[in-house]
């Protein structure tokens, strides 16, 4: 899959790099030789959204275990969420104690997102010189200890700081508003049915958070990115705000593109996420924003946690942690849905390699197969089917709601950077993966 389309090739790689790409029979010569046949060779993809949890969590997930996932799933590059570790990476200190927990164990590269809190304005240029890649805040409460939500006013304080950098700032856009109204109507309501956690968190919440973003956007003129866009009802004023020239991206993902409200069963915590999984209309929806590239680009949002934080028992959408672990089998839930729908692996590529590529600044080294760019591959057969099973999840915990389902695409192989990270359910060498530091 090479930026202008699909065709028969050999990869020319020299040492980390992709030297050129060149017709099958001009390879010659004293060249070690790996033959895929007939398989797909996509770039090794980028995943924008990624919660490791490490330092300070590293029971719910860790450098080793996502990384692992990651290359077992053709990512060659995660970039990691400022919240869930511990200490949040809100200040200078705790980037460096995060490049600490991530030395020497991990699969794939990476990178930091820095958080906005409602106290560190004044550490947010800092943190961009030091290396992060821009950063994340969010809108409502994030139920987690460690990071605190931004009110509109603290917002307002870090903007400017936020600007200065030209670093993209990636928002949890609900507010809590119409949150709190929905759930106060609730009464008595059974918490075990997935209606009423639907009901609980509105399309509203999410788009009167856009709405006051895109109008901060205007004026602070600052690169704002929507994560996990979940409501289709904020695409005409997505479109709308982009035709005017306000730099504004926006993501969703797998599981808002692959569930649906009206097939998640009582009690079935394991959906449970924020923003919601919404109805099937919904859904087709987000499809048609991705067609239309209103939706730029599919992040995981890869969120672990110990398994008895789901609440399995309970069966609590109430209480049950809100978060999808997807690393392994983000491009199988996608390509088994995109490919019905009629897209490709140019679509595929677009949006899990160069659009997060794009977002996190890397796209001169990752995200495409061309001469210069780093030697990251997927070797995808994309015609095989599996089933998801316990055994190829790769992170820490084996929870996730696509376990039982038939899956189209396997990953056979990952390449890192010219060497194999990942190959046929094995992960050979040691761990190589580094900062992305460019
Ligand atoms: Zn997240």
């Amino acid at each position: 899959m090479t930026p202008e389309g699909t065709r028969p090739a050999a990869i020319l790689v020299d040492g980390e790099r992709i030297e050129a790409l060149v017709p099958l029979d001009e390879v010659r010569g004293n060249t070690q030789i790996h033959d895929f046949g007939e398989t797909a060779i996509l770039p090794g993809l980028v995943d924008s959204h990624v919660h490791i949890n490490e330092p300070g969590r590293a029971e719910w997930e860790g450098f080793e275990t996502a990384t692992r996932a990651a290359a077992a799933g053709g990512y060659t590059m995660l970039v990691d969420m400022p919240l869930n570790c511990l200490p949040g990476t809100s200040t200078v200190a705790a980037l460096e104690a995060k490049r600490e927990a991530a030395r020497g164990k991990c699969r794939v590269d990476w990178a930091a997102w820095g958080g906005v809190v409602s106290d560190n304005q004044s550490d947010i240029e800092s943190l961009a010189g030091a290396g992060v890649r821009g950063f994340k805040c969010f809108l409502v409460d994030p139920g987690i200890d460690g990071f605190t939500m931004v009110t509109e006013r603290e917002l307002r304080e870090a903007l400017p700081h936020i600007a200065r950098t030209g670093l993209p700032l990636l928002v949890h856009a609900e507010l809590a508003g119409p949150i709190e109204a929905a759930t106060a109507k609730l009464g008595g309501a059974d918490w075990k049915s997935y209606a009423t956690y639907l009901q609980s968190r509105p399309d509203d919440a999410e788009l009167s958070a856009i709405r006051l973003l895109l109008s901060l956007c205007r004026e602070y003129r600052f690169r704002l990115h929507i994560v996990h866009l979940a409501t289709h009802r904020a695409l005409d004023e997505l479109r709308a705000a982009r035709a005017g020239g306000l730099s504004a991206s926006v993501e969703t993902c797998p599981h808002y593109l692959h569930l649906a409200a009206e097939t998640i069963a009582d009690g079935a915590t394991l959906s449970k996420c924020a923003p919601p999984v919404r109805s099937r209309h919904n859904r087709e929806q987000l499809w048609d924003g991705l067609a239309e590239g209103v939706i730029d680009l599919v992040a995981t949002d890869h969120s672990p946690c110990l398994p008895s934080m789901k609440q399995l028992e309970s069966g609590s959408f109430k209480t049950a942690w809100g978060g999808i672990a997807s690393l392994s089998m983000a491009l199988p839930v996608m390509w088994t849905e995109a490919s019905q729908r009629g897209f490709g692996l140019a679509d595929i590529t677009r949006w899990m390699c160069e659009g997060p590529a794009r977002l996190a600044r890397c796209e001169s080294h990752k995200g495409r197969i061309a001469a210069g760019y780093d030697a990251d591959f997927v070797v995808f057969d994309s015609d095989a089917e599996f089933m998801a099973t316990a055994e190829r999840l790769y992170h820490r915990h084996a929870v996730s709601p696509y376990l039982g389902e038939k899956l189209r695409g396997v990953v056979k192989a990952t390449y890192l950077r010219g060497q194999v990270v990942f190959s046929d359910g094995t992960f050979p060498g040691e761990p190589i993966g580094r900062e992305y530091r460019a």
